[in-house]
């Protein structure tokens, strides 16, 4: 039996339930958690560890559209963020439409030629059509390694 171990990154806009997300993976596996605010520092979530595998989830300082020097600064470590990790999860809402914010992430993914899954949470919140259109708007705009529709809430 071989260990796999990797590093993983969530991102998305504020809100969209990446915490929920990572406090339902963890449950009771809970390492090390920090709710700290944006720092310039890449932060480790936590560390999902079974017999088969480890995950090290990586909380990045957050991607907004800079305003200041100090903004940017952090803006391009989240995005340098995107080098070191394995695979990213772009988790988006199934209840709100793609706006300028994951255009930005976007763009920056398409870039870093990391594998992205796409994460659609919130599925609780719509009609099954609209997911549907939600994971088509979202596929025509770049290539995804999976979609995976969740509710991280549990709802
Ligand atoms: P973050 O800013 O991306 O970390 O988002 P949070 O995890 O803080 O979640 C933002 C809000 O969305 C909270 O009020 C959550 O309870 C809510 N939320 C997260 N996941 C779901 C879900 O699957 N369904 C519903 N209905 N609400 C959710
Ligand atoms: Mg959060």
């Amino acid at each position: 039996m071989t260990f796999k171990s990797g590093f993983v990154a969530i991102l998305g806009r504020p809100n969209v339930g990446k915490s929920t997300f990572l406090n339902h993976v963890m449950g009771q596996k809970i390492a090390i958690m920090s709710d700290k605010a944006q720092t310039t520092r890449n932060k480790i979530m936590g560390i999902y560890t079974t017999d088969k595998e480890q995950i090290v989830f990586i909380d990045t300082p957050g991607i907004h559209k800079p305003k200041t020097a100090l903004g940017d600064f952090m803006v391009e470590s989240a995005y340098s963020t995107l080098r070191e990790v394995d695979t990213v999860l772009f988790m988006v809402p199934a209840d709100e439409a793609r706006g300028k914010g994951d255009d930005m992430i976007i763009e920056r993914l398409k870039a870093a030629k990391v594998p992205v899954i796409l994460v659609v949470n919130k599925i609780d919140k719509v009609h099954p059509d609209q997911l549907l259109s939600q994971i088509d708007d979202f596929r025509n705009q770049m290539d995804f390694k999976e979609i995976v529709p969740i509710s991280a809430s549990g709802e």
